[in-house]
């Protein structure tokens, strides 16, 4: 059999198992096992040996069962890194990159409105003091991002699964980013006290208790800890929200990831905690997915 029709065939068996794109998925699936780049199988189509077949049977298998594709392939593409992901740890989603490029843009933005006001400005000093706090994070996705975008600042991001810290930790080391530090506890707690931040982001468990069963089986097989946002979904907020200020400086901004429809109940809790300039971004889906709040 050549690689082309079994790509036809897993896509088919793909298909009838329920999975959604499943063309894509079976291309990705044989891709991979036979360590091949599109351009190159298309156009040489090779034979495939017994024991590949058989290799790419088995991860087409486990597709067929569930199992997320990212899990199998062990990895995921985000703003351009390259993100180990397994089981035990929330695979980095699209909407999330939002969430980064508007930090992005607080920062630089913060950044020329102060260094334009200072006459003796230097960017490099002003630079080497920012610092970046990112909680619930999981791949280490966001913290890791913004670690390379901004190689002068200090990023320290914390999850509660020591799985996660250990992606994250080997996230880091794959793509030599080396100004961040994962640290495992719940929230703030492995942060030192008096430690205060330019910039606080989270991607929360944000998916109510109730909802979870119903959810698609590929996202049941991701950490319910990582989903579990409490009765309402909105537990995280809350607790994030009501610690958040005192590790801020003065004027950091908090930056959320939110769950469909809960825009307007954590703009209300920022606002209690004493937050302003409380903004939402939508994603490309027309949904308000990105809070953002000023200390
Ligand atoms: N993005 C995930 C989903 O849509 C949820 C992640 C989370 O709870 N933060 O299922």
């Amino acid at each position: 059999m050549r690689l082309l029709d079994i790509i036809k065939k897993s896509s088919g068996h793909l298909e009838k198992a329920g999975v959604e794109d499943a063309l894509v998925d079976a291309e990705l699936l044989v891709l991979y096992a036979a360590g091949r780049d599109r351009l190159s199988a298309y156009m040489d189509n090779p034979e495939v040996d017994r024991s590949l077949v058989s290799r790419i049977n088995r991860l087409v298998r486990r597709r067929a069962g569930g199992e997320p594709l990212q899990y199998i392939i062990g990895r995921v593409e985000f703003l351009g890194l390259d993100i180990r992901v397994g089981k035990g740890v929330l695979i980095p989603r699209p909407e999330t990159e939002l969430l980064v490029e508007e930090a992005i843009k607080a920062v630089k933005s913060k950044a020329s409105s102060v260094n334009s006001l200072k006459i003796d400005s230097s960017p490099v000093t002003h630079h080497a003091s920012r610092s970046f706090l990112d909680l619930c994070t999981g791949s280490g996705c966001i913290a890791l991002s913004l670690a390379k975008e901004f190689p002068d600042a200090q990023v320290c991001a914390t999850d509660v699964s020591a799985k996660a810290i250990k992606y994250a930790t080997e996230n880091s080391e794959l793509n030599g980013i080396k100004n961040v530090a994962f640290l495992r506890g719940s929230l703030f707690g492995p942060v030192p006290e008096h430690v205060s931040f330019d910039l606080i982001t989270a991607n929360p468990p944000y998916i109510k208790s109730a909802d979870i069963a119903g959810l698609q089986r590929e996202v049941r097989r991701e950490p319910a800890k990582a989903l579990n946002g409490g009765k309402d979904g909105l537990d995280f907020y809350r607790k994030i929200l009501s610690k958040a200020g005192s590790y801020l400086k003065e004027s950091g901004w908090i930056f959320f990831e939110l769950g469909f429809g809960q825009s307007e109940a954590v703009s209300a809790i920022a606002g209690r905690a004493g937050f302003r300039n409380i903004t939402v971004v939508k994603d490309f889906a027309g949904i308000d997915r990105v809070l953002k709040a000023e200390k």
